[in-house]
């Protein structure tokens, strides 16, 4: 649809076609005597197969499905963009949080409030066609790095959903080899309704609003009206539109805060490393450990994965998942400004724990004759692991359903609510936590 062809007044605008947007504007559209309106500003075209395929991450330079923010550090910072958003583009790990990670939550998200939502979208025959990898499916590595931390630790049965402290299998969202996406699993179905209107190219630029009642929103040049915003453009798109709309909607706010699990990549020179196309999902295997750490077993090079990234030889990833100091989302005369944050101590020490479990395990008899001992060293880059989230948290900035506190007509469904670190990556939480919202806005 062309921006002309926009209506310009419904009763719903959900802004990005994401992990979060897409199962909103689903849920929201269901019933036919309210009119949605679902736009993303990224490409026309639904992502490919190719573009799906778990062997690729598409997010180099140029892809039209990925969106780079600068980074004040220089970290490179991606998210997707278009029919999918991010999931689209990322790694198909789809883990649950651990029950405990939801002891801080506001009332009625417990671990048990939470468990319907979580298995509407992972348990055998949900949306997003989750599965573990099965033993036939692993890189090469995967099985030793299980075998060792086996050693220790327990290892998640294969039919528990919920993750533990020890070794996790990963759970992955798919479709034959690739992505199953939020797209493929809510908005195609639904295309057909005649009051949901998606439109894609379609950039806002800010949320209009009068006093403190939210009215509409502006894309390029054209203001829609309707009776409430749904920000669903991920946590760095959606401070930036509450950034660019007037600071007075959030208080004395000239910056939000941002979370991420930064990790430290373990590099080792082995048998079966680099030099050769990737063939098995980047994240096959993690190790959960009691100090809040995720062991990463990444299945080869990432330059295997993501086209012109220079070789650097397989690695581990070891990342602190509860980190302490947030870092920020700032609006500048030249946009957005991203500053990851400095590791304080806590991340250092944990980080210096995990480097050092890393190496010792890379160096032991279940490696030996595959991994040269001298060449595993730890990366000196402190990176992100892409996981942007919790600048509008529920219960401080946001209610218990996404409502921003203060502003009528405007609600924030996507990572930016999520109101706490989680042990695990966000993608299943994100989706989770817009599956219950959904709900609960369904029965108004
Ligand atoms: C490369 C990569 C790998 C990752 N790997 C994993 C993983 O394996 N497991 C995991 O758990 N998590 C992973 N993540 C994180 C996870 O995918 C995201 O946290 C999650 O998908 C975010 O969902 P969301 O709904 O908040 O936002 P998104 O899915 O990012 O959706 C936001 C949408 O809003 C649109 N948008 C933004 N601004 C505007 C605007 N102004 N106007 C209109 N539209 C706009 C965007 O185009 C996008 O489609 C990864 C992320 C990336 C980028």
């Amino acid at each position: 649809m062309s921006r002309d062809d926009l209506p310009s007044r419904v009763d719903v605008i959900v802004v990005g076609a994401g992990s979060a947007g897409c199962v909103i504007a689903e849920r929201l559209s269901r019933n036919p005597d309210r009119s949605v309106l679902l736009l993303d500003r990224g490409p026309h075209e639904w992502p490919t197969t190719q573009i799906r395929d778990l062997g690729v991450l598409p997010i180099s330079a140029g892809s039209p499905y990925a969106q780079a923010y600068d980074e004040a550090s220089g970290l490179g910072v991606i998210r997707g963009r278009g029919l999918g958003g991010s999931s689209s583009v990322n790694g198909g790990y789809f883990l649950r949080w651990h029950p405990g990670d939801f002891d801080d939550w506001p009332t009625g998200w417990t671990a048990d409030d939470v468990a319907a939502a979580y298995a509407e979208l992972d348990a055998p025959g949900g949306t997003m066609g989750v599965s573990a990898f099965a033993d036939d499916e692993l890189a090469d590595v995967v099985p030793r790095f299980e075998a060792y931390w086996a050693r220790s630790m327990p290892i998640r049965r294969a039919d528990d959903p919920w993750p533990i402290v020890g070794v996790n299998r990963v759970r992955s969202n798919r479709e034959g080899d690739g992505r199953r996406t939020a797209a493929e699993a809510y908005l195609r179905a639904a295309l057909g309704r005649q009051n949901l209107v998606v439109a894609t190219v379609a950039e806002v630029t800010a949320v209009t609003s009068v006093g403190r009642t939210v009215t509409g929103v502006d894309v390029g040049g054209i203001t829609i009206d309707c009776g409430e915003v749904v920000l669903s453009a991920g946590t760095l798109g959606t401070a930036a539109i509450l950034l660019r709309s007037g600071l007075d909607m959030l208080g004395d706010a000239d910056e939000l805060p941002v979370h991420e699990h930064r990790e430290v990549l373990v590099h080792y020179r082995a048998r079966w490393g680099s030099g050769r196309a990737a063939t098995r999902p980047l994240l096959q295997s993690v190790v959960h450990t009691a100090d809040d750490i995720e062991i990463r077993c990444y299945s080869d090079d990432m330059a295997n994965y993501i086209k012109g990234l220079p070789p650097a030889g397989p690695a581990m990833g070891v990342a602190v998942m509860r980190p302490g100091t947030p870092g920020s989302v700032r609006l500048n005369r030249t946009g957005l400004t991203i500053d990851l944050g400095t590791v304080d101590d806590v991340a250092a020490t944990r980080f210096e724990h995990g480097v050092g479990a890393v190496a010792e395990m890379l160096r032991s008899d279940l490696f030996a004759g595959d991994v040269n001992p001298d060449s595993v060293a730890a990366d000196p880059v402190v990176r992100t692991s892409q996981h942007a989230w919790g600048s509008m948290p529920m219960g401080e900035r946001t209610d218990w359903l996404g409502g921003v506190i203060g502003v009528h007509g405007l609600r924030v469904v996507d990572g930016s609510i999520l109101p706490t670190a989680g042990r695990s990556g966000p993608h299943a939480t994100i989706m989770m936590t817009a599956c219950r919202i959904g709900d609960r806005l369904l029965e108004r």
